[in-house]
């Protein structure tokens, strides 16, 4: 089979819309070049994420027709556990309706004030939730480039000084697959094994963050020694067998519109977060989630481990890549596994970086050409202005994907001697990190 070849073929389609320039432009004002404020129905194509956003299969909406809606012991809720039992190998299994509402039952149940989570890069809800719960997050990551076989690797040297000096403090270390901050690069079966040795050492829970688990699993077999011959399940398998529980949003790696699944092997563990999913996910056999949910997560779990669809989506990625390096794209290369991130500071040079380039470069795209996508990076410090294109799953073909590596071509190009782009105009949030969520912003001058 060719690589980059869909191994599925259409069933049901969905039109997209295409808007007039007079009438993108008209959208984006009226969002205040918020791309989070845009309307779905004016955008082309929408590469804001890759969260809850792929495409379902036949056996999963046939499945979602099952759906037991009890409202305890329902048979989805059995399907659902036995699936995570099988994938991950623990026993416990909590559901929760998405990936932040596991992060903070979990907490809820371990952090206390004080406490010390280590990871190698936390995810912003991850942050969140864990200072909401009054403990402090610290990222370990290995400090490389994009260009090393496993750029989200955690620093294990770290992580011995930190359970060292701070061991006390540490109510567990979370190790994160692949690495979103990292710009969804892979972490190496090597790291998880060794950071896992470590958490034993001291005694102190170890659970992996494994909402893109199957897209690391694929760059584990494509990339480390003595996994090419083997099945992206059993790899996955031996990756959550390093560590003593996991949280997996089923909006990414499970190919799901919505869920998410806490598993562990400690009853001991599962007892102290029980009440705290009862409280604010529901009863622990549907956690947040009607019957149907469940159904789609347990059927996308295995889906998304099929050599064939993770051959490719990881070909779909590489062909998004190369057709904007073989435009001259400015980007961090080689891209993780969900997003290609590009630099506004290179896309638009003379943008003065307190004017939003990365912003500002996405407000030009959408206005030439209906795609949507993100910026990151203007409001945290320290960060190089980055513009994300997460690439949901089974949702664009080359075609489309094609499409949006031109139009960015294009826009660099007319936009190469811009020299103003975007002001802030309010915020309804003082938190840095969800500053871009909710501004609201308008141009320095026309575009
Ligand atoms: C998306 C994500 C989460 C949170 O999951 P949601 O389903 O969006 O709530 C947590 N950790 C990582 C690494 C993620 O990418």
């Amino acid at each position: 089979m060719e690589p980059g070849m869909e191994p599925y073929r259409v069933k049901s389609v969905e039109e997209i819309p295409f808007l007039t320039a007079k009438e993108r432009k008209d959208a984006i004002l009226k969002a205040d070049f918020n791309p989070y404020r845009m309307l779905a129905s004016n955008i082309t194509i929408d590469l804001i994420t890759d969260s809850g956003f792929s495409a379902m299969s036949t056996k999963q909406w046939s499945a979602m027709m099952l759906g037991d809606e009890s409202y305890a012991g329902s048979a989805s809720f059995e399907r659902y556990q036995s699936a995570v039992q099988d994938i991950t190998g623990y026993k416990y299994v909590l559901p929760a309706h998405q990936g932040r509402a596991c992060e903070k039952v979990l907490f809820n149940a371990l952090v206390t004030e004080g406490s010390v989570i280590v990871n190698n890069n936390h995810y912003d809800s991850t942050k969140t939730n864990i200072s909401l719960n009054k403990g402090i997050a610290l990222d370990i990551a290995m400090v490389t480039d994009d260009t090393a076989d496993f750029p989200g690797n955690m620093d294990i040297d770290k992580l011995k000084k930190v359970l060292e000096e701070k061991g006390e403090e540490i109510p567990l270390v979370m190790i994160t697959v692949t690495n979103n901050k990292m710009r969804g690069q892979p972490v190496s079966m090597a790291n998880i094994k060794a950071a896992s040795y470590v958490c034993k050492a001291h005694g102190i829970p170890f659970i992996l963050d494994g909402c893109r688990f199957a897209e690391n699993s694929w760059f584990i077999k494509e990339r480390e020694d003595g996994y090419g011959d083997m099945t992206p399940r059993e790899i996955a398998k031996e990756m959550f067998s390093y560590a003593d529980g996991c949280m997996i949003s089923a909006k990414k790696d499970a190919n799901s519109t919505m869920g998410g699944v806490l598993a562990m092997n400690s009853e001991d563990l599962y007892d102290q977060c029980v009440p705290y999913v009862i409280a604010t996910e529901g009863h622990t056999t549907y956690g947040g989630l009607s019957g149907r949910d469940l159904e789609a997560v347990a059927v996308g779990l295995y889906e998304v481990l099929d050599e064939s669809y993770l051959r490719y989506r990881r070909a779909n990625l590489k062909f998004f890549e190369e057709e904007l390096i073989s435009q001259g794209v400015p980007g961090v290369f080689p891209a993780g596994g969900h997003a290609i991130y590009l630099n506004a500071n290179k896309l638009c040079p003379k943008i003065p970086a307190d004017e939003f380039p990365g912003l500002t470069f996405a407000g030009l795209l959408y206005i030439e050409s209906g795609v949507r996508c993100l910026d990151i990076g203007s409001f945290s410090p320290n960060a190089s202005d980055l513009i994300r294109l997460a690439v949901p799953r089974r949702v664009y073909t080359t075609e489309h994907l094609k499409y949006v590596a031109r139009m960015i071509a294009r826009v660099a190009e007319k936009n190469k001697d811009r020299e103003t782009g975007l002001t802030m105009t309010r915020s309804r949030t003082k938190s840095a990190q969800y500053k871009h969520v909710t501004g609201s912003f308008k141009m320095k001058e026309d575009m």
